[in-house]
Order: structure tokens, then sequence, then C-alpha cells
């Protein structure tokens, strides 16, 4: 894939692929420039003409009704950061000799031109575009992304989060505000087509096969995600549980000097972030690593103190003292953060069963970290499998379940795994899918709890088949525990 810098956007004639946040970002930033910009989308409600009318009364042309045929006269195709990297319109670019980038490399070449306008306005120096401190791994982006701002906020720095959250980032590098450093989540998809882009330091959470429809295959996947080391020059940051982002480390191109650095929920190594009775702890960014440890926060510092959520802190940490940190920021950051909703969410406490709200997780690793958070656990589960099996997460945590509760389309598959791997493990198969389901559900994982245990929401799947998104998922578990406790209530009255 190409990766030439543009130099002047003055006339160029760009065709951004997808009318969404990112793509009207993208339309906006280059038209600003002096770019022809053509925007295509496959769509055509009422939502995407409005959209389309606001864009061509800023100059930008809109082709609705058609995702597939390339304008004639393209020189340079952005893309949204969902589209297969297989589709026609590419198809169409590569016989063209057209490059194919998404919105993240485009911030990454606007960057200079951002501290150029900055300096105009303000009549001040200009000052280095702000570094990235980039973030990526199958779970766990958003969270340690938000964590690791949080703790650069309290180390006096100016930052946002960005990437694949917030103000779309070419907004934020071509905008007035002047930042010190971004803390930038990017997903396969975005690293994908951000081929120049060069971290500061940069982590890889972890690596579990999904997405495999879009990038093909594992070895592809992975490849997307440890582009994010390409370039680095502080630190490669691996997660020592997961040899495969190790691997990624070992096999990226990095500037000179930069150093790997693992974390681990074990006492860690010379050049690793650890854990040490229940203290987080830096032998990496300190001197004399070899003797020398600094303790940096306890884990009740950190919210959930589950481990995988302690693993997101330690990676998050990791790019924080790589930026040169003080220890005492990383644990105000951490104490400061409030992770957002249906993460391991705690919704009440009814009869002596914690209910928590992890609708987020949407595939079988992120549901394996959250079960690994409880015992014992009543399981709810189920939903949209996206190809995914379901025998190793159950193997790893049968011990675990008190009970599971099966809903959604693809409940079969999760329900065979547990007739395999955890036979004595009481089941309820909902045989339902509509909305109410989940209020069923809730009453079915509570007959099953015993005072002490806790009811986790982890469906391992996606929430389509039976609601708009995960948030609804989510919304919907909390409701029904709601109506519980109020049920509750009424009887004890
Ligand atoms: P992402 O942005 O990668 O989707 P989030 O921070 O939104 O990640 O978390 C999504 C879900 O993944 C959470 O609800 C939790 O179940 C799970 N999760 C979070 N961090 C980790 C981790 N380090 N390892 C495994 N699963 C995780």
């Amino acid at each position: 894939m190409g990766s030439r810098q543009v130099t002047s956007w003055q006339d160029r004639n760009i065709t951004v692929a997808g009318l969404g946040v990112s793509g009207i970002s993208a339309a906006r930033a280059l038209a600003g420039l002096g770019a022809v910009v053509t925007v295509v989308d496959g769509g055509d409600s009422e939502g995407h003409r409005a959209r389309a009318a606001e864009l061509e009364a800023a100059g930008i042309s809109v082709r609705l009704n058609d995702a597939e045929t390339l304008p004639e006269g393209t020189e340079l195709v952005v893309t949204s950061p969902g589209w297969k990297p297989d589709g026609p319109l590419f198809l169409a670019a590569a016989k063209a000799g057209v490059d194919v980038v998404g919105d993240v490399e485009i911030a990454w070449q606007l960057r200079e031109t951002g501290a150029q306008r900055r300096a105009a306005a303000s009549g001040e120096p200009r000052r280095e575009p702000a570094p990235w401190l980039a973030i990526t791994g199958t779970n766990g982006k958003t969270t340690t992304t938000q964590m690791l701002a949080s703790i650069l906020k309290a180390a006096g720095l100016k930052t946002a989060a960005v990437g694949n959250i917030g103000t779309p980032i070419i907004d934020v590098v071509t905008g007035e505000e002047e930042y010190d450093v971004l803390a930038v989540e990017l997903s396969s998809y975005q690293l994908h087509w951000a081929p120049s882009v060069r971290a500061h330091s940069a982590a890889v959470l972890n690596l579990a096969p999904d997405h495999l429809d879009w990038h093909g295959s594992m070895e592809a996947y992975a490849a997307d995600k440890g582009r994010i080391y390409e370039g680095n020059t502080v630190a490669c940051v691996y997660n020592a549980a997961d040899p495969a982002t190790e691997k990624l480390v070992e096999e990226a191109d990095v500037e000179e000097g930069c150093r790997a650095i693992g974390f681990t929920l074990g006492a860690p190594g010379p050049s690793m972030l650890g854990v040490v009775d229940g203290i987080l702890v830096d032998r990496a960014f300190v001197e004399n690593r070899q003797k020398n440890a600094q303790e940096l926060a306890h884990v009740d510092d950190v919210n959930p103190p589950a481990p995988h959520n302690i693993a997101n802190a330690l990676a998050a940490a990791a790019l924080a003292r790589a930026f040169g940190v003080e220890p005492r920021a990383v644990r105000d950051g951490l104490r400061d953060f409030r992770p957002d909703a249906h993460r391991v969410a705690y919704v009440d406490e009814v009869d002596g069963v914690r209910y928590v709200d992890d609708s987020k997780a949407t595939n079988t690793h992120a549901a394996e970290a959250s079960l690994a958070a409880f015992e014992p656990v009543v399981w709810i589960a189920g939903g949209l499998a996206k190809g995914a099996t379901f025998d190793e997460l159950v193997q790893r945590s049968a011990k675990r379940l008190r009970g599971a509760v099966l809903i959604g389309a693809d409940r079969a598959l999760i329900a065979e795994a547990l007739a395999r791997h955890a036979p004595e493990v009481p089941v309820t198969d909902l045989d339902r899918t509509d909305t109410g389901a989940m209020l069923a559900a809730v009453r079915e994982a509570a007959r099953l709890a015993e005072p002490g245990d806790t009811v986790l929401l982890a469906p391992a799947c996606a929430s389509m088949d039976m609601f708009a998104n995960y948030n609804k998922r989510g919304d919907a578990f909390a409701d029904a525990v709601r109506e519980l406790a109020t049920g509750s209530a009424a009887d004890t009255a």
C-alpha cells in the first residue's frame, strides 16, 4: 500500500468512501485545503440526503446509492475504517493505481498543517505537532486510551483521547487547540489504512481472533495490529501473557533506541511493569532497573479492579511513563478514571446477589476476561456469534460458573459447549429473542444465584439479533435488574 506524503492538497481529486463521522470530517478538511472532493456512499436514506446536502453546500460532491464505482479522475481514496478492503471500489482503485488510505492517515499527514495554522492564528511561534501515544488490541482499547488520557491530564498535560473515540482525529489535529500529546485508540481497520503513522510509543493489549472476515486471516489481522509499532521512538509496550503481542514487537521496524516494555499481572522483570503485593510497580522507567522498582498505584486505584482492567492500567501507565509522566500522576489519573457504560459496570445488589453489566463483552476473549473477575458467577450470554466457537471460553471458565442463562440467536452454540465441557453446570436455554427476553433471563439468573454470587451479563456475542446495539442490551439488563429489585422489595414489605 502507498504511504506517499502529500505536500499539497490544492486541486487534488479525492474520493472519500463513506458518509459517516470520519468521512465527513475528512471531506471537509480536504476540501478546506483546496482538494476537489467527492464522497461516495451506498446508502440513500433521508439521513444520507440531509448530510449530503450539507456537504454540497460546502462545495463537496456527494454520490449516494453507489459505493462501488470509482469516480473518474480519482487520485486518492480516503476510506472509512469499516469498509472491507476487497470491496469493488478498492479493487477498482488498485487497478487504476490509486492509493487508498483512512482518516487516521490523513490526520497524520495534516499534523504540520495544523501546527502552522495554530501558529498563524495565535501569533505565537509554531509548536511541534503533538506526539501520539497509540493503543490497539482486540479488547480494552477504549478503556486503556481513556485511562491514559486521564493519567496525562493528571500530569498537567493538555491531551485528548482520539482515534476510534471522541472527536474525529482530523478535526483535533487541524483544530485550534494546542495539545502536548494525544492518546490515540486505533482499531485494526484504522491501522490497515494508516501506513505512515509513527507513534512516539504504542501498545498492543492482546490479540485474539476477531474481525477475521474483514482481514481475511489471523495473520493478516495480527499484521495490521503490528503496524502500530512501526517507527516507534521510545517504547513498544506488549502483554507478557500474550506472546503474540511480543512477537509483533520483535518484528517491528522501530527507531534506534526504542525499547520493548512488557506488562504483566505478576511480578515484573527488568523493563516491565507488573504487580507486587497489590501494588502496580514499574521496573522499566527507573534508574537501575536490575535492582529497583517504582511504586505507581494500588490495584484498588483501578476502576473496576478486575484482572483484565489492571492489565489495561499497566499498559496505560507504561505509555505514560514512556512519555516521562511522574508516578504520582499515574496514580491520580487512575483514581480519576471512570469507565464508559456497559464495561463491567456494577448495577445493583438484590437479595445478596450482585448484578454486573458487561454488555460490551461482544466476543469470547472479552467475556472470558470478565468471567475471570467473578466467582461464583451466573453467566448470561448469547446473541450473534459472528463465527466464534465457545469451547475454550467454557473450558477455562467452567469452574467459576454457578449456572448459565442463554439468550439470542446463536445460543445453541454456547449450550453445546457447556454440555461438552461443563455438563454439571445448570443451563437455562431461553428460547426467545424478543426484547422482553432480558427480564426473563435476569429472573432466571436470580433463581440460579445464591447470596454472595454475581450475575454477569457478558454475552460473548454481538447484540444486533435482539437489540439496536450493546448499549441497548446493557440498558435492558439494568432495567430488568431494577424491576427485580422492586419486586424483591415488594416481597419483603
Ligand atoms: P475495545 O475498545 O477494544 O472494544 P473496551 O475498553 O471498550 O475495548 O472494552 C470492551 C470489553 O472488552 C469490556 O467490556 C471487557 O469485557 C473486555 N475487556 C476490556 N479490557 C480487556 C482486556 N485487557 N482483555 C480482555 N478483555 C478486555
